[in-house]
């Protein structure tokens, strides 16, 4: 679309760039028909920047398989080949993960992605927009996939486009007021998925506002928090995949608690 635009004579849209160099490395499982610890249908052990950078995750998939996830930021990536993959889940912090897969028969080879930066193209900043072009999903902003929330922002911009040709139907063409709402539309997920990003140290992107910097700090608690009360999991959720706004997590009972922890200087296990 960039080059499109200018080759119709038009400014091009400015960039933004969050890369906190994250990669990552999936295998499938077969279920064990006996598991150590078969209290969990899912897990997920989180990173914690800046003593660990390392994620992981299982979650179930049909025909009794587990798809296993590891995640490394600032370019400390999985490896692909199975010993490597096997001794980054070891190095995570906590073992339960490592401990499910290590006996478990590996249904497929390791595959990796390591293109996972943020990038947000201000179509709604273009002085003079040509009518009738709509830019949607990714090719306004892809967002770091492992927060999930790329389709989700695609179906909302599919949604905003058919009210917007419902409307203009007959009356004029679409144009520059519909770019303003596909940029409104991703901004809560575009400031959650960059915050947790900039959790990194080695992250690059243009400086943070300093109440960017706050969020980010709470964010820290509240994911925390999350891996020792399921009822803020669940909302935490709820916020990752756009259910619920952000500012829900800001709700007396989670505040509270935050507040308490950051008093007692509680920190995460
Ligand atoms: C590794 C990875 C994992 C991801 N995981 C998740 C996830 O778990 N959850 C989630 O929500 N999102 C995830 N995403 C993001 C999600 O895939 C995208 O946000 C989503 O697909 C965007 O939809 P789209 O229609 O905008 O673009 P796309 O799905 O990329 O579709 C664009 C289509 O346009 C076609 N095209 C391109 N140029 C032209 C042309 N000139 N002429 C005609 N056709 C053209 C392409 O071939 C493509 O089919 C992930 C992305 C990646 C890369």
């Amino acid at each position: 679309m960039p080059v499109w635009l200018r080759d119709l004579g038009c400014e091009t849209p400015q960039e933004t760039v969050v890369n906190a160099f994250v990669g990552y490395a999936s295998r499938i499982y077969r279920i064990p028909s006996k598991r150590a610890d078969a209290a969990w249908k899912a897990l997920v052990v989180h990173s914690r920047p800046p003593l660990c950078l390392r994620s992981g995750t299982i979650f179930p998939m049909e025909g009794k398989r587990w798809i296993v996830t590891l995640t490394g930021a600032s370019r400390d990536y999985p490896p692909a080949d199975d010993a490597g993959f096997l001794e980054f889940a070891r190095s995570l912090r906590s073992q339960a993960l490592y401990e499910s897969i290590v006996a478990a028969e590996p249904l497929s080879a390791v595959h990796h992605y390591r293109r996972m930066e943020n990038r947000l193209r201000h179509y709604e900043r273009v002085a003079r927009w040509p009518e009738g072009i709509a830019v949607v999903g990714d090719a306004v902003c892809g967002f770091n996939p492992v927060y999930g929330q790329g389709m989700t922002i695609a179906a909302i911009d599919a949604q905003l486009l058919d009210t917007h040709l419902r409307e203009a139907a007959g009356k004029h063409a679409i144009g520059h007021a519909f770019q303003r709402e596909v940029a409104a539309a991703r901004r809560a997920a575009w400031t959650l998925s960059t915050g947790v990003d900039y959790r990194y140290d080695k992250t690059q992107g243009p400086k943070r506002a300093w109440h960017m910097r706050v969020m980010q700090r709470y964010m820290d608690h509240v994911v925390a928090l999350a891996a020792e009360r399921g009822d803020v999991y669940r909302r935490l959720l709820h916020v990752m995949h756009m259910l619920a706004p952000p500012f829900s997590l800001l709700a007396p009972d989670i505040a509270t608690r935050i507040a308490l922890r950051s008093m007692l200087g509680t920190t995460s296990r």
